[in-house]
């Protein structure tokens, strides 16, 4: 791509940095920003740096947060004792958004998978388990996407959890295999956290 403006260049290329952009797409919203009014591209740009200065991760669930603990574990109403581990912050709000949990969360920040080189020490595996050693915890619900990845990440932590004789579960499957739980309806998701299964029912039947 020829460009007549180095200006153009550099803020096409920075944009076609984000996943499923190309370099096309990439130029049709830079010429569209250059449309609009310098006001929108300066708030564009300041919620952006903003964000990304100022994000805070929550000390107890690693969920993206404006405080050092987030709204959902600062929240004396939710049960302690009921750990939802998850992978990312779409599935607490995907989840959320079904009004059908009231215990908290745990954010791995990912899956454990070694086609991309991520391992179990890359994720937030240790604080979970410390949680369930302190005794606070009685039952940790395991609601990752049932991908391989998701499976070995549960087997991974469900290894690690075994010794301190807590109860272990996985949400129902209602949802296909290799659906992202972002996806899923709000009453299917909503029923297979209340029809959740033992853990190990999970096992045999895989
Ligand atoms: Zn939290």
């Amino acid at each position: 791509m020829e460009f007549s403006s180095k200006l153009l260049e550099n803020a096409v290329y920075e944009v076609s940095q984000l996943p499923g952009i190309g370099k096309r797409t990439a130029l049709r919203l830079v010429l569209h920003l250059l449309r609009q009014p310098k006001d929108q591209t300066n708030k564009l740009s300041f919620a952006l740096q903003n964000l990304r200065n100022e994000i805070k991760y929550c000390a107890n669930c690693h969920n993206i947060s404006d405080r050092d603990i987030c709204e959902i574990c600062a929240n004396p109403k939710r049960d302690d004792s009921l750990v939802c581990v998850v992978e990312d912050v779409r599935d607490v709000m995907a989840i959320e958004n079904t009004s059908q949990f009231k215990g908290k969360y745990h954010v791995l920040g990912g899956k454990i998978s070694p086609m991309d080189g991520i391992g179990p020490h890359d994720l937030n595996i240790p604080t979970l388990v410390n949680k369930v050693k302190s005794g606070v915890v009685k039952e940790v619900i395991f609601a990752l996407s049932s991908t391989m990845e998701g499976d070995t990440t549960n087997f991974y932590i469900y290894k690690q959890i075994e010794p301190y004789n807590i109860t272990t579960s996985t949400i129902a499957r209602g949802i296909a295999i290799g659906d992202e739980l972002e996806y899923a309806d709000e009453i299917t998701l909503g029923r297979s956290i209340l029809n959740r299964i033992p853990f190990e029912n999970s096992l045999k039947s895989s």
